[in-house]
């Protein structure tokens, strides 16, 4: 038997307080949620490895330094309103439940959306609503929110994106090719975009009117 507890100690102390990450809440929500909940039975052992990890449909839960990173650069305190595109698994979404007020997400593949819901909702996190859509267009009706996290490689920043941010209000987002992207914060300030090249990363693609072509 594998003890996770202590797996998921280890691998906030080795892959992400070593690495730099600092912001106290981002630490205490990644010892908090279960990841290996987030990932089929047979990967549960490797749930807290350096790496991403397959979760059907051709996706894949980030890699815990890449998820760390991400919601660090979106400077949660505690009362934000923030939207996510691309559930996949669910992970995401529950730190950023452990972190914000309330969090919307958006997820094209039905059967990961329906069980990130059944998950998240099991484990508690109320404070979430998953829609089945196209998330390049982001979620108006629910906007404007103080940081938005896209968990899918984009080949540009889309408009909606930005439209629906508050001024002040952060966008974390990989920008690139299919292959290989840089992640971004864009925030929506009085005078116009501000824009941050957070360094390399590596995402799924995503797919939708502002995004990629689908296959
Ligand atoms: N945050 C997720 C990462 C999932 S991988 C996790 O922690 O598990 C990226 C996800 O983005 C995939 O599930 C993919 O289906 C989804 N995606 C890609 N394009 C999308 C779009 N236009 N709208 C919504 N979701 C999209």
């Amino acid at each position: 038997m594998i003890d996770f507890p202590k797996a998921r100690a280890k691998m906030v102390e080795e892959q992400i307080i070593e690495r730099g990450i600092k912001d106290p809440r981002v630490i205490a929500a990644m010892k908090k949620v279960p990841r290996h909940l987030f990932v089929e039975e047979a990967l549960q052992s490797q749930a807290y490895n350096d790496h991403p990890l397959p979760i059907g449909e051709k996706q894949t839960i980030s890699q815990p330094y890449m998820v760390a990173l991400m919601t660090e650069a979106m400077e949660l305190k505690g009362k934000e309103r923030v939207l996510e595109i691309g559930s996949g698994s669910g992970y995401q979404t529950a730190i950023l439940a452990e972190m914000a007020q309330e969090v919307f997400s958006v997820e094209r593949i039905r059967s990961l959306a329906i069980r990130a819901r059944k998950l998240l909702y099991d484990l508690g996190y109320f404070n979430v609503e998953i829609k089945i859509f196209d998330g390049t267009y982001g979620w108006a009706e629910k906007g404007p929110f103080d940081a938005i996290i896209v968990t899918a490689g984009s080949p540009d920043i889309s408009q909606p994106f930005y439209d629906q941010l508050s001024i002040g209000g952060r966008l974390i987002i990989p920008v690139g090719n299919s292959d290989v992207q840089d992640l971004f914060r864009i925030t929506k300030t009085e005078e116009g975009m501000k824009k941050e090249d957070l360094g390399g990363c590596r995402f799924v693609k995503l797919i939708g009117r502002y995004g990629w072509e689908g296959e």
